[in-house]
């Protein structure tokens, strides 16, 4: 049989896979720690709950059914929680129903793959792929696919490698997480990385084998860039001719707001500084948050900073809108959704040269980029928008231009079902194979076709 004979056997393939009764894909979001209907914001809670939930709710408008798994936290949470018709958070039991941070919680991972295994016996659900996310679900991902051998796609979130690179006391976990974080590279379907730093990462850190796919995150555009900079300033009290610098986010020392905290401090006019995130008061951001503070009262800079707390979703695009420019200082940052955010809302974005912010803030055109833990630098970028409104509108204009065209979930949850529709379309085909007994070249051409297919 010649290609094209072969091309025309794939195509058929795929008609008769797409024509099998109850074929609607039910796809499995494993997110064990990053709960997608948790309150963001607070400890843990960040952009992995936003990209998880997102995902979910745009696959279910696609027609697909999502079950996005997570851990329970507190004993009186619901099991199942609808989103949306199609997409749902389902909370299995593993480990105490109490929140445990991420380094602790390892040890009750095989409790979770019995819960799902049971959840699904219980339902009859019967799932066509796996997304996993974080090192903890990959573990919990690839433990599933070789019982069950469903395809498997995985995003990283933060890549252990990168983040405890220059730490001189990494947490005992990081070299379990190591290990699963090379398998799971090497042995899932695909991987996603949210941008093309990330993938180089992953090829130089973890491993040459193993294929990877740059899909960005995306985010609601329309909800973001929903309030204008005049009605944002009225709600919140703010004066029209004030100077906001916004930061967004976990109070984490990787995001880097001592460095913003710093250069607040050199700047020779007059500012606000609006700290936008919260914490609980037993946990590690909190005590992130008190060091913020004392050296806020050190610098003199109490007058001029807010701490609002954590903001609900629902409101952040008022406070993003408010702003004059967002500051988004980290020091490692995998995507970094703040950004994007923050860019919708036509707010200029200032931020580290580092991560996913390389591939999100266009230097030059909706912000800048300066060099990570420089508060001089970081001040001289924050002055010269400040004091420059032309530039200032003609930035963020720009940015959200920029970032409606390259991250609307709709056009990232396209992107990422296509990838979930060759992988399982392989897995039927693997299957024909291996019932039809096809001729060994026959079955060659079809391999090789597969392998040039995503
Ligand atoms: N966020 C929020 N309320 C707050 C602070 C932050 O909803 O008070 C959200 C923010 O909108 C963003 C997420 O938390 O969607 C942070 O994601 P990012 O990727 O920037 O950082 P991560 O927390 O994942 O490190």
């Amino acid at each position: 049989m010649n290609t094209l004979a072969s091309l025309n056997l794939v195509k058929s393939l795929e008609n008769s896979a797409s024509e099998t009764p109850n074929s609607q894909p039910v796809y499995a979001l494993i997110s064990v720690h990053g709960d997608p209907t948790a309150e963001i914001g607070k400890e843990g809670a960040g952009g992995q709950n936003v990209y998880v939930r997102e995902l979910g709710l745009a696959l279910a408008k696609r027609g697909c059914q999502v079950d996005m798994f997570t851990r329970r936290e507190y004993p009186d949470q619901e099991e199942i929680v609808e989103l949306a018709p199609g997409c749902r958070t389902i909370r299995l039991n593993a480990g105490p129903a109490k929140f445990i941070t991420r380094n602790d919680l390892f040890e009750y991972l095989p409790e979770f793959v019995e819960a799902w295994l049971n959840f699904q016996q219980r339902t009859g659900r019967s799932y066509t792929l796996i997304h996993t996310n974080y090192w903890l679900s990959a573990w919990v991902g690839l433990e599933l696919k070789s019982r069950l051998g469903l395809p498997q796609v995985h995003t990283y979130h933060s890549i252990g490698a990168v983040k405890y690179r220059n730490m001189e006391n990494p947490p005992q976990i990081s070299a379990i997480r190591n290990c699963v974080e090379r398998a799971i590279l090497e042995q899932a379907d695909y991987v996603i990385s949210t941008s093309p730093q990330e993938a180089e990462d992953l090829r130089q850190l973890i491993s040459q084998h193993g294929r990877i796919k740059v899909i960005p995150c995306g985010i609601n555009t329309e909800h973001f860039g929903s309030v204008s900079k005049e009605v944002a300033r009225q709600q919140l009290g703010i004066a029209s001719d004030s100077q906001i610098i916004l930061y967004v986010g976990r109070f984490d020392p990787r995001k880097g707001v001592e460095t913003l905290v710093r250069a607040c401090a050199n700047l020779p006019s007059a500012f606000q500084l609006y700290l936008v995130g919260g914490c609980r008061e037993d946990g590690a951001d909190f005590k992130e948050q008190q060091r913020i503070e004392s050296l806020v009262n050190d610098l003199g800079l109490e007058a001029v900073t807010v701490f609002t707390g954590r903001i609900s979703q629902a409101l952040l695009p008022t406070y993003y809108a408010a702003g004059d420019i967002c500051v988004v200082p980290s020091y490692y940052e995998p995507f970094g959704l703040v950004a994007i955010e923050a860019m919708a809302a036509r707010t200029p974005v200032i931020a580290s040269n580092v991560g996913g912010l390389q591939h999100t803030v266009v230097h030059g055109e909706t912000g800048f980029l300066v060099p990570p833990r420089d508060s001089k630098a970081l001040a001289i970028a924050i002055h010269s928008l400040l004091q420059n409104p032309t530039l200032k509108e003609s930035y963020g204009n720009a940015a959200q231009n920029w970032v409606q065209s390259r991250f609307s979930t709709q056009g990232v949850a396209a992107r990422v079902h296509e990838l979930y529709q060759s992988l399982t379309l392989d897995t039927f085909i693997q299957e024909i194979i291996k019932t039809k007994k096809l001729t060994p070249d026959l079955e060659r051409q079809i391999q090789n076709l597969l392998k040039s297919k995503v």
